[in-house]
Parts: structure tokens; C-alpha cells; sequence
């Protein structure tokens, strides 16, 4: 894996990676695709909304249908026709997320498959393994998310286990995927210097951070972003897990994050939450019944091209399919619009411009912070 940033705004970086499945342009945006597909929408469908890489979940996978399984099938990328770069992440969040059901030792954790009720042992090993037998081009570390508030003295034996942890995965790793490890502490800013510094000295390919949306307040995740802006080295990739919102997409841009990950704009779509540049839009409003205008009148998708909101709102009341893929198809093409919008600004210079713009677009007061 190769890493180039092109141009640079105060912390925010318009860069490329390089993957032997193809290149990524960044700020990017990878859509989640839980089961092995991006809910709703086909490949045809990912690549015409822009997307360069996907995301597969190691803990859903490696229960269902198996990691083997689909390791003798030819990988991921065969197994679901996706083509382009995959990022799977370790299982840590989705067991973390099981609470009481999960029992975390030194050697690593046990939880039941809530599917079939069949114990699990799983250590950090274990979890690059899957992540290998997957074909996954970019790995994660293994790690305990931590709790959410946790006293300092929690926090810190939380992060030196996921750090030895990260040693462990960094020492099992055989493939030629690149590895990332994930920077935690909680909301302690020397508990999240510590970590980082951690993971720099066993250096990775490049930098996550983890533990953040999980229930901490907008000011907290700020401030974490803040204090490792100018700590993360130049030279690589830096992901923020889990995040979020398109404003706080544009947020951690303005400190440095190359890449993102959220469920938000398929599982909302869904829901009938539509992103637009003018903010969400609730397609089962009733306003919308009557409305021949499309979702978003800058958006240049197939669905705002072809379909008005009142179709929409019909498909979303009466829970037809085609409602969520269409939703899901819009919404990912915004969040790929709303990155591409974001690199080009980077660009050409005109980034600060952009965010001001964006904030004003969707009637937010924008956040202080660098620009
Ligand atoms: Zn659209």
C-alpha cells in the first residue's frame, strides 16, 4: 500500500491511496456493507455512486456463511462481486457491542453466536486470520472498545490491552494487506497520546481511531479529534471508525481524517431519511405525497433524475423494496458527492470557502476549529 497526500489545507489533506484492487481518493467515504453487500444496492450500484471501497464485517462473515467458507469460494471479493478494495474491520466493536454476553481475558474473548448458541473463542490472532481468509486489502488490529464514561484507571487498562493486543495482531499478520492499528483511551487525551504513540513504535500502515460514537458528546469527540490532529504522522492514512453524519464528516476533515465509515446513509435510508444538500429530508412526511420535485434538487443521481418525492413517499408508506433501494442508492451517491465536493475544495484552494458554504446549505452553525 502506498500512501501520497496531494494538497493540504491547514490539517485537512486531499491524498491517494494505492491498493493493488485499485486506487482511493481521499477524504473517503467507504459504505458498509455488513453481510458481505451494502444493503439494497448491487455492485453496478456502488460503482455508479463513486465508491472505491467497501467495508465487510469480520463478525457477521466469520458466522455466517463462515470465513472458510467463503475463503474456499475464491475470497470476498469473489464471493460478492465486488472488484474494488475491501477494509474489514476486526469483530472487537460488534463483540464489544454484545455487553454482559462477552467475557474478555488477556488471551482474548468469549461470547455465544447468537445465531446458533455455539461458543466462541476469539483472539486477536484469530480475528487477522478471518480478516486473511476474507481477502480483506485492509485489515484492522483487534481491539477492546471502551466503555462509555469509564474512570481513568478503566480507560488505561482498556487501551494497554488492546495495545498489547495490537502488538499480537502487528506479529500475526502474514498477507499482504495492509494493517491498521486503532488508537483508544477513552475520552483522556494522555491515555489517547499513549496509544498513539504505541501504535507508532509498532508502526502500522496506517492510523484509526476508535472508541469515539459511543454515546460521548459532540464537545469530547471534538476534542479528541482536536489533540491528535497534529500528533497522527503525515505520512499515513488516518480513519475515524463509525463517523457519522455528513457535518461531522466535514468536522474531522477539517482535522486530518482520510477516511470514514458509517451505516447511517443506508440503514436511514430505510428508515425514509434522506440526506440532502439543503439537510435531511423525511420522505414519509406527509408534505411529500404531493410533491412532483425531486429529493434533492442539486443531485445529479438516477433517483433525483427520475423519480419525484411523492414516489418516494408512496414506496416508503407502503414499504416496497424498491423504496429502500432507491433511498439507499441516493443516499450513498450524496455521501460520495458530498466527498468528491470535499477533495476538489481541497484542491483548489478554496476548502474554508466550502465549509461555510456546506454549513449555511444545511442551516447549522458551523463549528469553530481549524480551516
Ligand atoms: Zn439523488
Amino acid at each position: 500500500m502506498k500512501f501520497k497526500v496531494h494538497n493540504q489545507a491547514k490539517f485537512a489533506r486531499r491524498g491517494e491511496l494505492e491498493l493493488s484492487k485499485g486506487n482511493i481518493n481521499t477524504p473517503a467515504f467507504m459504505p458498509v456493507g455488513t453481510n458481505g453487500t451494502v444493503k439494497s444496492l448491487t455492485v453496478d450500484d456502488l460503482n455508479d455512486t463513486g465508491s472505491e471501497i467497501i467495508l465487510g464485517n469480520t463478525y457477521h462473515l466469520m458466522l455466517r456463511p463462515g470465513d472458510k467458507v467463503i475463503k474456499d469460494l475464491g475470497g470476498l471479493h469473489k464471493f460478492s462481486n465486488w472488484k474494488k478494495p475491501i477494509l474489514t474491520d476486526s469483530g472487537g466493536f460488534q463483540v464489544w457491542s454484545l455487553g454482559d454476553l462477552v467475557k474478555i481475558t488477556e488471551e482474548g474473548v468469549s461470547f455465544q453466536s447468537p445465531y446458533d448458541g455455539d461458543k466462541i473463542f476469539m483472539k486477536p490472532e484469530d480475528s487477522i486470520k478471518i480478516q486473511e481468509n476474507l481477502g480483506s486489502d485492509i485489515i484492522m488490529v483487534f481491539d477492546e472498545c471502551t466503555d462509555y464514561p469509564s474512570a481513568h484507571q478503566d480507560a488505561k487498562e482498556s487501551m494497554e490491552l488492546s495495545m498489547r493486543w495490537a502488538k499480537r495482531c502487528k506479529d500475526a499478520h502474514s498477507s499482504k494487506a495492509a494493517l491498521f492499528g486503532i488508537v483508544q483511551g477513552g475520552m483522556y487525551t494522555d491515555l489517547r497520546e499513549e496509544s498513539l504513540n504505541q501504535l507508532i513504535d509498532i508502526d502500522f500502515d496506517g492510523i484509526a481511531i476508535g472508541g469515539l460514537s459511543v454515546g460521548e458528546s459532540k464537545e469530547e469527540k471534538t476534542s479528541i479529534l482536536e489533540f491528535l490532529a497534529d500528533k497522527m504522522p503525515a505520512d499515513k492514512p488516518r480513519y475515524l471508525m463509525g463517523v457519522g453524519k455528513p457535518e461531522d464528516i466535514v468536522e474531522a476533515v477539517r482535522y486530518g481524517i482520510d477516511m470514514f465509515d458509517c451505516v447511517l446513509p443506508t440503514r436511514n435510508a430505510r428508515n425514509g431519511q434522506l440526506f440532502t444538500s439543503f439537510g435531511v429530508l423525511n420522505i414519509r412526511n406527509a408534505p411529500n405525497r404531493h410533491d412532483d420535485s425531486p429529493v434533492d434538487p442539486l443531485c445529479e443521481c438516477k433517483v433525483c433524475k427520475n423519480y419525484s418525492r411523492a414516489y418516494l413517499n408512496h414506496l416508503s408508506r407502503t414499504n416496497e423494496m424498491l423504496g429502500s433501494m432507491l433511498s439507499s442508492f441516493h443516499n450513498i451517491f450524496y455521501y460520495q458527492t458530498l466527498m468528491k465536493d470535499i477533495r476538489d475544495a481541497i484542491s483548489n484552494d478554496r476548502f474554508a470557502n466550502f465549509v461555510k458554504d456546506f454549513y449555511n446549505k444545511q442551516n447549522l452553525d458551523m463549528p469553530d476549529g481549524p480551516i
